[in-house]
């Protein structure tokens, strides 16, 4: 099969000819039809994230079964699918009280320690990959079907671990970058005001279309007083923070209310200082927020069967084209969602 693999950590894609995956025991094989290329694989493509080399890289896949190896009940020749992004065990304590990506036996993720969507075919454990419901077009719509499945499932769980009522201001750190905007997008489907902050001001349009009610722009500082001011004083109720540096976590939870919920989830992963008496006299929540759970897909793939929420997808490119698609993530010109079209 034709596959686009990495060699090392900071070097091109070479687009070349690796033997096809055969299902084990457990396992099954799909035809990959998309690939969404976020952030988070161009981590890993430069180095900031470690994984296992050479590598095919890519995880937000939609592709339909072309085999199963033996032992495989639950998925046919045929079916669409996507891939959860975790390759959890699906057997201890936190897979099976639905605290999934919380497992205890995790091998770590799909395109990082095993090989990912960026190729023709993709082989998985069976219980890896999810079967997409009835009724979502993934014929017609492979890239948007399978960036859901990490950038509009991951927003989605925020929503419930944050608590989210309609009427509530959420403010979203990061709200340009491709995870960012779909928080947008899902908090105003909640019904809540929505607050967009981000030093890109070239992504602001986008922004505003994706459901923000207002922009903040970050470069100019001052962040958690310009959320005060739109809040006449009552500061936000909920601060998600996709970017999580020092500056944005500090802001971000000087800016919260009562009753206020700030969720971090940015991959800076800093440390910073809050003060605890307002904590304990506003009674706010400090919340850390990873990947989704597989009902957590489920659910968000329902959504956009039914209509509800649309991925942006903004770009799709053949996979020749990964390298140049990979240099746009880099320079952070990508709006939402590039993806690969495979076959
Ligand atoms: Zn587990």
């Amino acid at each position: 099969m034709k596959a686009m693999v990495l060699r090392a950590p900071k070097t091109p894609f070479e687009l070349t000819d690796v033997p096809d995956p055969v299902a084990g025991p457990g396992e099954a094989v799909a035809r990959v039809l998309a690939c969404g290329s976020g952030l988070t694989i161009q981590h890993i493509k430069a180095g900031r994230i470690a994984a296992e080399f050479p590598r095919i890289i890519g995880h937000e896949i939609t592709g339909e079964i072309v085999a199963v190896g033996p032992g495989v009940d639950g998925l046919r020749v045929g079916d669409g699918v996507t891939s959860y992004y975790y390759l959890n065990c699906g057997h201890c304590r936190y897979c099976q009280t639905n605290f999934e990506p919380l497992c205890v036996n995790s091998g770590g993720n799909v395109g990082r320690t095993c090989d990912g969507g960026y190729a023709e075919y993709i082989k998985l454990p069976a219980h890896i990959f999810i079967r997409l419901p009835e009724g979502l077009d993934y014929k017609a719509h492979p890239a948007e079907v399978g960036v859901i499945t990490d950038a509009l499932a991951t927003p989605y769980k925020v929503l419930r671990r944050a608590r989210v009522r309609a009427g509530e201001t959420v403010a979203v750190f990061g709200a340009g970058g491709g995870v960012g905007i779909h928080q947008l997008m899902l908090a105003k489907w909640a019904r809540a005001r929505v607050i967009a902050i981000d030093v890109a001001t070239n992504k602001f349009d986008a922004c505003r279309k994706a459901g923000a009610d207002e922009v903040v722009d970050a470069s100019a500082g001052n962040v958690a007083e310009a959320l005060l001011d739109l809040t006449r004083g009552k500061g936000v109720d909920v601060a998600i923070d996709y970017v999580s540096t020092t500056a944005t976590l500090e802001a971000a939870a000087r800016s919260l209310g009562i009753h206020g919920r700030l969720v971090t989830l940015g991959g800076a992963g800093q440390s910073f200082t809050v003060s605890s008496l307002e904590m304990l006299l506003k009674e706010q929540d400090l919340l850390g927020s990873r990947y989704v759970t597989r009902s957590e897909i489920l659910e968000t793939l329902d959504l956009v069967a039914r209509g509800e929420i649309w991925p942006l997808v903004s770009e799709i490119h053949p996979l020749a084209e990964a390298e140049a698609v990979h240099a746009k993530l880099e320079r952070g010109e990508v709006i939402g969602r590039a993806a690969l079209r495979i076959a």
